[in-house]
């Protein structure tokens, strides 16, 4: 008997729809400490199969991609031709969040009583992303960049957020393989890259547990953000519906008009097979809110749906994962504007544009994990002169957002990897348009 298969986009949307129906469910029915003690934890789970294999595997995908190359110029080219595709795009995200918050002006409409009550509700946590965001501006303007270069690899192995201390030394390990002639090299090469074959399974594995993972996620998200109080949640969206609105107005033109023309002008995919492709890499960025957890699977996909080449992949997407955040600029663009509008101020076209600097460097800064946004919002918000107690009027509707633009993110990732690939005749038209 043929086995009847649902695909794995509709697999995770059907995880997704269950998880909110749950979550519907368990806050009108009371079952909520339930979904807390034995439903929340299987999310974790899943985020957690995801997370370990994200270190390993940019390890040996980078080492095996760098040391497979055969002329060190050829990594220089991709790396400045990457960098520069990553800050052009993350400017056009911001511009466009500028150009729909003026045109929307969100923060024209929104109630005074609301600005109050907000202020008040929110309190704790704005001290608390306030004190983070000091800790990471106290400190040289160089600092990033001392960052990326650790004292003892093995702790950087170990923490997750020192993504781009593990890119930077398995780049050096692959060029200095690449240095080395051949026959000296060999068996690491043919042992690394057996390791990454055993990787890219693993990680095969964990993404068929995808569609229970997100369900988890989802429920339990719901829980958490409205079980105890829902009509105080839905009436906290509604005050912050225009804000809301123009935030997914400008994330969705990323998606259905920005990367398109990039993907048109600069390789040969159809959009509409890029979309398809990258489906199920938005829905779990959307459901995990995290960058970073999805890398894994982002690589997968360029690879095996795209046809993106390995050397490629593995150098551009972790790279974009940590510092290409295309859907936060927007997000944190559009948030400035917003309470400065709030707060009855004009900004003037200097501002607007100090916005669209410190965006760019604040979504770089960003780390790929929840909530990292509105942590680098209040610099963005200290550099125009915004008060930063403002993010207080935000708060309720940012972890929606917040799903919206990592799925951004990681879409302009892969859409900047398909490019690079794309000039490097490294990308197999034929996988990508099948
Ligand atoms: N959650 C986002 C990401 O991982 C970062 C943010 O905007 O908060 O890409």
């Amino acid at each position: 008997m043929a086995k009847f298969k649902i695909a794995f986009h509709w697999q995770i949307l059907i995880g997704m729809t269950l998880g909110v129906v749950w979550g519907l469910l368990a806050i009108n029915f009371g079952f909520l400490q339930f979904t807390d003690f034995y439903i929340k934890p299987w999310g974790t789970i899943f985020i957690n199969l995801l997370k370990l294999i994200a270190v390993p595997l940019i390890i040996v995908s980078l080492i095996s991609g760098v040391g497979n190359l055969t002329d060190i110029g050829k990594l220089s080219r991709i790396g400045w031709k990457t960098l520069g595709f990553y800050i052009l795009t993350t400017v056009i995200a911001i511009s466009v969040g500028l150009i729909i918050v003026n045109l929307t002006n969100p923060g024209k409409v929104f109630p005074e009583d609301k600005a109050q009550e907000f202020k008040q509700k929110f309190a704790e946590n704005v001290k608390q992303k306030q004190q983070q965001a000091v800790e990471m501006k106290n400190v040289s303007p160089l600092q990033p960049i001392v960052d990326i270069v650790p004292s003892n690899i093995f702790k950087s192995f170990t923490d997750n957020t020192k993504m781009l201390q593990v890119i930077f030394f398995s780049i050096l390990f692959g060029i200095a393989m690449v240095l080395l002639p051949d026959e000296k090299v060999r068996p690491v090469k043919d042992f690394v890259n057996s390791l990454n074959d055993i990787v890219l399974k693993i990680i095969d594995i964990i993404m068929k547990s995808a569609p229970y993972g997100v369900f988890a996620l989802i429920a339990a998200l719901m829980v958490d953000v409205a079980g105890n109080n829902p009509k105080d949640t839905l009436s906290l969206f509604a005050a912050l519906g225009v804000y809301s609105l123009t935030v997914i107005l400008g994330l969705l033109t990323m998606i259905f008009v920005i990367y398109p023309l990039f993907i048109k002008i600069f390789t040969k995919i159809k959009f509409n097979k890029f979309l398809k492709a990258i489906g199920p890499v938005q829905l779990l960025a959307f459901s995990t809110s995290s960058s970073a957890a999805t890398l894994p699977f982002t690589m997968e996909t360029a690879e095996e749906k795209l046809g993106v080449s390995n050397e490629t992949a593995s150098f551009v997407l972790p790279l974009g994962a940590t510092v290409n955040m295309d859907g936060t600029s927007l997000y944190q663009a559009v948030a400035a504007v917003f309470l400065a509008q709030v707060y009855g101020m004009h900004l003037d076209l200097a501002q607007q544009l100090t916005i669209i600097v410190t965006a760019t460097l604040a979504s770089i800064g960003s780390a790929a994990v929840p909530g990292a946004g509105i942590v680098m919002l209040v610099i963005v918000l200290t550099a125009v002169g915004i008060p930063t107690e403002g993010i207080a009027l935000i708060f309720a509707v940012d972890r929606p957002l917040d799903m919206l633009r990592t799925a951004v993110n990681v879409t302009g990732d892969t859409t900047i990897a398909s490019i690079i690939a794309t000039g490097e005749d490294e990308l197999d038209v034929a996988v990508a348009n099948s």
